[in-house]
């Protein structure tokens, strides 16, 4: 019985479709990957930095 060995490592680089790109920054435009809060009103989007409002804030979330 010659067996047959197809011995392919299998390349398991699949690429992850990007399930979500980050939202742009309303300030800058840039990407914005998490937002930094201190304050009740007082939120940061990461990682450029510009200070953002509350709504602003809860619509990058
Ligand atoms: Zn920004």
């Amino acid at each position: 019985m010659s067996e047959h060995g197809t011995d392919d490592s299998a390349t398991d680089s699949s690429p992850r479709a990007s399930s979500r790109s980050p939202p742009p920054c309303p300030r800058c435009d840039r990407p914005v990957v998490r937002i930094t809060s201190t304050g009740p009103d007082t939120h940061f989007a990461s990682p450029c930095g510009c200070r953002i409002g509350r709504l602003e804030a809860r619509k990058l979330r």
